[in-house]
């Protein structure tokens, strides 16, 4: 016969209040994220509730990092257990309201909940991951500081995370020119609304560059790249383009050593003004690197704006495949998969995430 291990008694507790004092019991529960009286007994027995006093927590590692580095002294270990408490969905649900894209509010949370606990306890281990995981994992613990204060109006969390970044050098080499993925987005999008600002043919350049993604050279490859008149089938080393509503697909297909370029998508207003210009050479190159330079304050050059360009797909519904596959960092049959199943789909993300938010 079945025999539970553990045949634990229950009891109930009930509790006689007034009728006016049930009222306020009622908007008190609510107003603590409660449902029920018993929900609200559970957490708070289990210790989830209130939250409030996690702050201590948080105020010891701070006093841990002023006085001895970020370590508990009676077990010489960094063994805080403040974030055990938080609800992932809940931050998810935060996070998703201050994103267009639920995807990047996703990710942000993945990497919070996959590194969270290294993070807060042997940060050094993640100094070793590769530049683009640590900007992820910095830029997730960054964010659920804001909305741990948020949540808890305890702005000394963001300060403790900014300290074990810093300390522990998690963000090395991380500086915009050494690195693909970049964390700040509101840096991103001043920067590709500065550069566009830029006008005449060198302006058409840069506009070029910042919505192709494409590299230098492949720049002036797709000036002077004749266009292939044939419309199907064709194998030719002409450039070939197909319309989509708005944006045109431009087949380039060039390898050059490790650097790819299978196609790219751009407004097609934009691709006529390009293909109209008389030159587009390394010195109408180095031109607009200096334009961009001058009119950033020189936080950003013409090679950023590919790496502008992969930020910002990344983050869009396109996702981080289909940002690669533009940015010709993805294997060529994703490439032509890409090309010949999906290229609906991938210009329609593409016009939705780059022509409303920067071509007007
Ligand atoms: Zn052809």
């Amino acid at each position: 016969m079945f025999q539970s291990k553990n045949l634990q008694k229950w009891k109930s507790v009930t509790v006689r209040l007034k009728e006016d004092e049930l009222a306020v019991l009622n908007t008190k529960l609510d107003l603590n994220g409660f449902k029920t009286f018993s929900e609200f007994i559970h957490a708070w027995v289990r210790g989830q509730y209130p939250l409030h006093e996690n702050n201590e927590q948080v105020e010891k590692l701070i006093q841990n990092i002023r006085d001895k580095g970020v370590r508990d002294p009676l077990t010489g270990e960094f063994n805080p257990t403040f974030y055990r408490n938080v609800d992932s969905k809940d931050m998810l649900r935060d996070l998703s309201t201050r994103y267009v894209y639920l995807k990047h509010a996703k990710d942000l949370v993945r990497y919070y909940e996959r590194y969270v606990d290294i993070f807060f306890t042997k940060p050094h281990l993640i100094a070793s991951e590769s530049g683009h995981k640590r900007a992820w994992i910095c830029d997730a613990m960054r964010k659920f500081g804001m909305y741990y204060d948020r949540k808890m109006h305890n702005p000394e969390l963001k300060i403790l995370i900014e300290e074990i970044i810093k300390r522990y050098e998690l963000n090395k080499k991380m500086r915009i020119h050494d690195r693909i993925w970049l964390a700040d987005e509101g840096f991103i999008e001043a920067m590709v609304h500065k550069a566009l600002e830029i006008d005449g043919d060198i302006g058409i350049i840069i506009k070029f560059a910042f919505f192709s993604g494409l590299r230098g050279e492949e720049i002036t490859y797709a000036h002077e790249t004749p266009i292939c008149d044939s419309l199907t089938g064709c194998s030719c080393s002409k450039l070939h383009i197909t319309q989509k509503k708005n944006v045109s697909i431009i087949v380039l297909n060039r390898i050059v050593g490790q650097k790819h370029s299978y196609f790219t998508i751009v407004p097609t207003t934009l691709w006529k003004m390009f293909k109209n210009l008389s030159k587009v050479t390394k010195e109408e190159r180095n031109i607009s690197h200096m334009m961009i330079k001058n009119h950033t304050e020189s936080k950003a050059t013409l090679m950023d704006l590919r790496k502008f360009h992969y930020n910002i797909l990344c983050r869009s519904e396109m996702g981080e495949i289909g940002a690669e596959v533009l940015a010709g960092r993805a294997k060529s049959i994703s490439a032509k998969h890409y090309l010949i199943h999906e290229l609906d789909k991938i210009s329609d993300q593409y016009s939705r995430c780059m022509l409303k938010t920067y071509f007007g």
